[in-house]
């Protein structure tokens, strides 16, 4: 790390413009995108979590190739997420667990299991990588190319030009992931566990009465739409 920081502003001193900054920045966002990758915190909340052994997961584990430990947090929501892109760690929380059958935990924590497997979180990274930095690097150097527009409309044109592409791109990849995910995971659990499991979550995201109205949260309703029609995910 030291010697990186080192070289890094030995660079930067040397290099002429606007190579030092393209230098840094690019230095820089690798350095995020480790630490996204490896999400550091995920070590210490473990630590503070209790550890779910349960036969049948590790033998789902097994079955979907994938080396992961499973921790229930002390959250009092309905929740159930994946941190690390070499996919150590899963979290469920201590509500998620006691207010789901065995079952539904599968179909569950079989959907995390997807993410891991499928590699959702280093293609997460990727995706920023690539549209943030592409555009910064081209707004780094915009002086050097020959355009007709002012250097800082330029500038301003692929800065926003790539934070707009990146929200875009966000929201519909990661949806996308959440039905590949539930997709992959229902080759190896039942659907109908899995749905289930949805729709408790659902009901604790809406109070009584909008349950009895049949109030499907739009995102659930979506999830469970497809997974009714999976079929030819693989
Ligand atoms: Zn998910």
């Amino acid at each position: 790390m030291t010697a990186t920081i080192g070289a890094s502003i030995f660079l930067f001193v040397c290099l002429p413009e606007p190579w030092n900054y393209l230098m840094i920045f690019n230095i820089f966002l690798l350095i995020a995108s480790l630490i996204w990758y490896e999400v550091p915190g995920a070590k210490k909340l473990a630590a503070r979590s209790t550890k779910l052994k349960v036969k049948d997961l590790d033998i789902l584990a097994k079955r979907m190739g994938v080396n992961a430990e499973i921790y229930v947090v002390d959250l009092q929501n309905l929740g159930a997420f994946q941190v690390g892109a070499k996919g150590k760690y899963v979290f469920l929380t201590k509500k998620l667990v006691k207010t789901l059958k065995k079952e539904e935990l599968m179909g569950v924590v079989a959907h995390e299991f997807a993410h891991i497997k499928l590699r959702h979180v280093l293609k997460k990274v990727l995706l920023f990588d690539v549209v943030i930095g592409t555009g910064v690097n081209m707004a780094i150097i915009v002086p050097i190319m020959n355009f007709s527009l002012d250097v800082n409309a330029m500038r301003a044109l692929f800065l926003w030009g790539a934070i707009l592409l990146y929200i875009l791109l966000r929201h519909v990849i990661w949806q996308y992931f959440e039905y590949r995910a539930d997709c992959y995971a229902i080759e190896f659990v039942d659907k109908e566990h899995l749905i289930s499991a949805l729709m408790k979550i659902n009901s604790m995201l809406y109070s009584a009465n909008f349950i009895e109205k049949g109030r499907v949260h739009p995102i659930i309703k979506r999830r469970v739409a497809k997974i009714k029609n999976c079929g030819g995910y693989g």
